[in-house]
């Protein structure tokens, strides 16, 4: 196990469309436990596979501690409803902002044993679902259409 370098705003590599995974390889299962011990140690509640630098379609997700979602290729397959909420990132340090997103959505991924998973996720765990899956196709949740008002800077 790892810790990986967060790769900050700025870095071209948040901007890319990342890979599908197309094998599940002993490399992608270690970059699974590399990236969830990552996010914790950064007191992060999700982290996608650029923000360390790789372009692969690979999240780990954890809004409740102790509950890793781990998903390879994940889809938001259906949504409902709305929210409006602060959100943060790993890779924008001290800025927050509200947000546009689907009060529930139910995602579709691979597990890290290659079987298909679907999770629903509501509320927060919604919000950490689009955030992550946005930073695969090079979006941040400071991007116009995501981002309602102001992105607000700690000092
Ligand atoms: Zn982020």
């Amino acid at each position: 196990m790892a810790y990986l370098k967060i790769v900050l705003e700025g870095d071209p590599v948040l901007r890319k469309v990342s890979r599908p995974v197309t094998e599940i390889t002993p490399r992608i299962l270690q970059l699974l436990d590399d990236m969830t011990a990552t996010m914790r140690r950064a007191n992060g509640c999700g982290l996608a596979a650029p923000q360390v630098g790789i372009l692969r379609r690979v999240v780990v997700v954890e809004t409740e501690p102790g509950k890793v979602y781990e998903l390879i290729n994940p889809k938001i397959v259906s949504w409902s409803g709305e929210q409006c909420e602060v959100e943060g990132c790993l890779s924008l340090p001290k800025k927050w902002g509200r947000t546009h997103r689907p009060r529930a959505v139910v995602v579709r991924a691979l597990d890290r044993n290659g079987q298909e998973v679907e999770y629903r996720g509501e509320d927060l765990l919604a919000r950490a679902f689009c955030h992550e899956i946005d930073h695969l196709d090079g979006k941040l949740f400071t991007d116009p259409g995501t981002l309602v008002g102001e992105v607000e800077v700690e000092e």
